[in-house]
Formats: C-alpha cells, sequence, structure tokens
C-alpha cells in the first residue's frame, strides 16, 4: 500500500521508533517520541493485533491474484512476536502458509485438543472502500479499538490464541496432554489446502482429539429484542454449502421472431417455483434445545419455545418471517450467478443459473435436487453439481468439553447464558470430523448487530477490552489442560 509510511505513523511501533538517528529528522523522532507514549497506554496485544492486520493476506479464488508475499509476512511476524510458542513448540508449515503447532505433553492425561482459527481475509469492495471510517488494512488503532479487515474474522482469534500461548508458556506451564494449534490460510474460500490438509496429516497419525473448538459463534447482546442478557453462542453443527447450476435450454434465432420456448424465460419459471416452494422446514436438535433455552426470556413466546417439538407446525409460520430463524430451521436455496446469451438482438440457446444451497443436517442434496425437480414438473432442465457439501454432524451438548467451555464463557463474560445452535455460515472445522465428535464453533466476542453487519462489511473493528476477554478466555481454557 503507498500510504504504508503514515500508518507507521499512525499506529505507534516499536520498530519505527528506533529508525531515526539523524538530526535532520529530530521532528519526525519527537513525532514517535510522543506516539510512544500513546504506546504506554495501549496494550501490546492490541498493538500485535494491529500488525496483523496490516498484512494484506488476501484470499481470492484466483490463485493467479493472491500476493503470497503477504502470507509469508504473517509468518515471520508469527515467529517473531511469539517467540517462546516457537522455541517450545513443534511448527509445521502444511502447504507453505497453514500453521501447525504441536505443545508436546510428557504425561499425556487424555487425548488432544485442537485450537484452530484462519489467518486469511475476504478482500475489501472497491465500492465499500468510502464507508470505512479508516483505511480498512491500517489496523488503526483509535479510541479503544483496532479497526481492519480481520479484526473479526478471524486475525483476532489467531492473536490471542498465540498471546494466551506465549503466556503460558512464559509462566512456565506444561500441558498434561498434547495441544495442537492450526491456523488455515485459505478459510474464506473453502479451506481446501489449509485445513482439509491439516486435517489429512491428522488422519495419518491416526489422531483423535477429545474437542476441536474454531471460530463460529459468539457472545451476542442486543440483537434478540427480549433477550436483554448477553448470550454466548455456540456452533454444535454447520449447515453444508452446496452449488448446483440449473441449465435450461430453448430455441435460438433472432429476437424480432421469438419462439415461446426461451432458455431464459424457462429459467425463470423454475428459479419462481423454487422461491415459492421452499425446502420443508425441520427441527434439529441444537434449534430445539436452543429454543429451550431461550424460553425464559420470551415472555409468552417463550411457552411455544419451550415446547417446539410439540407446536413445530404452528411455530414454523412464524419462523419463516425472520430471515435468520428461517436459515435455522431449513435448508435454503439462494440463486448467486446467472448467464445466458451475448448478444442484444439473438436468443440465447442455454441459459443457467447457479444455486447456492444451505443444507440443514439431516437433508442431503440428492433430496434437494429432487425437491427443485418436483416443483418443475414438465420443465427440460438440466442439473450439474458444481460442489457437494452436505451438513455437518451435530456434536452434543451435554459434553464435559462443552460444559467446560460453557464454564469458561461465564467466567470471562459477566451475566452471561450459553446456548447451542446451529451455524448458517460455515467454518475450517468441518474438515476435522472423523478426528473428533465434539467439534465446537465459538469465538469469545461480545458482539452486537452493528459489529456482526462489519464481518465481511465495512469498519469491521475490535474494542481493546474485547480483544483482553478473548486472550482471558484462551489462558483460562488452556490452564485447564496445564501443569
Ligand atoms: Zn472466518
Amino acid at each position: 500500500m503507498n500510504d504504508h509510511d503514515n500508518l507507521v505513523r499512525e499506529i505507534p511501533l516499536r520498530t519505527a521508533c528506533a529508525s531515526s538517528d539523524d538530526e535532520s529528522h529530530q521532528e519526525e523522532r519527537e513525532m514517535y517520541e510522543v506516539k510512544e507514549e500513546v504506546l504506554k497506554e495501549i496494550p501490546l496485544c492490541a498493538v500485535h493485533l494491529g500488525e496483523a492486520i496490516r498484512m494484506m493476506t488476501i484470499s481470492r479464488q484466483d490463485n493467479s491474484h493472491i500476493d503470497f508475499d503477504q502470507f509469508e509476512d504473517f509468518l515471520k511476524f508469527l515467529k517473531r512476536t511469539y517467540p517462546k510458542v516457537h522455541q517450545v513448540c513443534q511448527m509445521d508449515v502444511v502447504n507453505q502458509f497453514s500453521v501447525l503447532y504441536h505443545w508436546k505433553s510428557e504425561s499425556k492425561e487424555g487425548k488432544p485438543i485442537l485450537l484452530t482459527a484462519h489467518y486469511d481475509v475476504v478482500p475489501v469492495e472497491k465500492s465499500s472502500i468510502n464507508s470505512w471510517n479508516v483505511d480498512p488494512f491500517s489496523g488503526e488503532i483509535k479510541q479503544g479499538y483496532i479497526y481492519g479487515r480481520g479484526a473479526l474474522d478471524d486475525k483476532n482469534q489467531v492473536i490471542s490464541i498465540m498471546e494466551a500461548l506465549e503466556d503460558s508458556i512464559e509462566n512456565g506451564f506444561l500441558p498434561k496432554r498434547d495441544i495442537y494449534i492450526a491456523f488455515g490460510f485459505d478459510e474464506e474460500v473453502g479451506g481446501e489446502k489449509g485445513a482439509k490438509t491439516m486435517a489429512s496429516i491428522f488422519k495419518e497419525k491416526n489422531l483423535q482429539f477429545e474437542f476441536v473448538l474454531d471460530e463460529g459463534g459468539a457472545v451476542i447482546e442486543g440483537v434478540i429484542e427480549e433477550i436483554t442478557i448477553p448470550v454466548g453462542f455456540i456452533g454444535v453443527a454447520e449447515k453444508g454449502s452446496s452449488n448446483v447450476r440449473i441449465i435450461t435450454s430453448g430455441d435460438g434465432g433472432h429476437s424480432s421472431m421469438p419462439t415461446k420456448n426461451s432458455a431464459i424465460a424457462k429459467l425463470s419459471t423454475i428459479i419462481n417455483n423454487v422461491e415459492k416452494n421452499p425446502m420443508p422446514a425441520k427441527l434439529t436438535s441444537p434449534v430445539e434445545r436452543m429454543f429451550q433455552l431461550m424460553s425464559p426470556y420470551m415472555g409468552k413466546a417463550g411457552v411455544l419455545l419451550n415446547h417446539s417439538k410439540l407446536v413445530f407446525p404452528l411455530l414454523k409460520r412464524k419462523l419463516s418471517k425472520s430471515k435468520t430463524m428461517n436459515a435455522m430451521i431449513r435448508t435454503t436455496i439462494s440463486f448467486t450467478m446467472t448467464g445466458g446469451g451475448e448478444t442484444e438482438n439473438v436468443l440465447p440457446k442455454t441459459a443457467w443459473v447457479n444455486a447456492n444451497i444451505r443444507i440443514i443436517p439431516g437433508d442431503t442434496l440428492d433430496e434437494v435436487m429432487e425437491h427443485i425437480k418436483k416443483f418443475n414438473k414438465g420443465i427440460a432442465f438440466e442439473m450439474k453439481v458444481m460442489n457437494r457439501e452436505e451438513g455437518s454432524d451435530v456434536s452434543p451438548y451435554d459434553s464435559e468439553s462443552y460444559r467446560m467451555i460453557e464454564k469458561k464463557i461465564k467466567q470471562v463474560f459477566d451475566g452471561v447464558d450459553v446456548m447451542p445452535y446451529l451455524m448458517a455460515g460455515s467454518t475450517d472445522s468441518r474438515k476435522y470430523s472423523g478426528l473428533c465428535d465434539k467439534i465446537y464453533r465459538f469465538s469469545a466476542v461480545k458482539m452486537n448487530q452493528d459489529d456482526l453487519d462489519s464481518i465481511h462489511g465495512a469498519n469491521e473493528r475490535i474494542s481493546i477490552e474485547n480483544l483482553q476477554k478473548m486472550i482471558l478466555f484462551y489462558k483460562i481454557l488452556l490452564e485447564e489442560f496445564l501443569g
């Protein structure tokens, strides 16, 4: 970035202070000295996150558009910033940029645990640049917040795990069981080279984990109107994300003499039919449990939620009206890309649309495709599976590990309640299925609606206080396995 110098001045860095001895740089030095004062008030963890954000580790579908130097710099940054971790843990770099740490235990009391996160980020859309209050890759710290792409998704988690680990090692702790840390570098584009490859390495070693903890849920406040206390949502399952291309054919020819058999008209009928006929609503076990735990806060509606299974036929109509709740109770089909026709006055012979299908645990992609066929009888079309990803397994929410994570959340966040839920989005964690039946998705960050909107959006930021809480969460979680 060409205004990098400005960034260095904005964010006080130790390296920046040591740079000029020359008298002619007197003015500059004075400025840095002032900043040095400011630095004393900013905790080092915040400076570290700011630094992490400045490396533009942007994931893109097309490999040739990725600046891998930034990823290399990120690995150097980890080594430089967390020397103790690198002295004590075995570090493996997988597929050039994924990072795997292994803190070996002498005593081996129980199965190993795995903490994961990812350090790649989504790009900042050009059209959204003006909505940002700061440069999205500045890592600028102001008014108690660290700003930038990755501040909430998911460099905060990488930094928190590393800070907690470095601190535990510095304090002389030793692990009572093996601890693994895995950082993916391509989560935002599917995690094939990162998490998937790291999972295959674990499989080769026949490892089985006590639990896996990845990003996902968070401590949510002020999002559900009736619930006035903060709630920690632990994702115990996630929906699958598959893509199917629907292709129609029609008579080509000149647009001045159209037939009634056009490919685009057929396609639009199909799209309409699918939108009018959603997949049937289903109550999965984590959602039923979430409703039960929510019920005391929900006034009159609480009675229904407490018996959601019994009254589901009634409840589902209400829930379908909210896009968040609708996504939690059914497989959804969204049309995301379309094409067909290249010239203004020629009827295309084929047209296509991409259906992004988010599959609830219990449904399958084959069932969804049958559903699409069922509501489009009499129309000729083809369906091509672009990628198949089914819903994840459901992890137990009464296990000892779940309870332990719940306890830690309650220790860190005052007055919080904890509930399991089903994630509509997907994470790297699904790649570790088969290695563990207790996969939990939770980021120890308190978020309101604005924070949620900033993820993949404008003004992504985390408060210093929030970052410190996240580190504390990992510290007390690790302590459980240290002696
Ligand atoms: Zn993420």
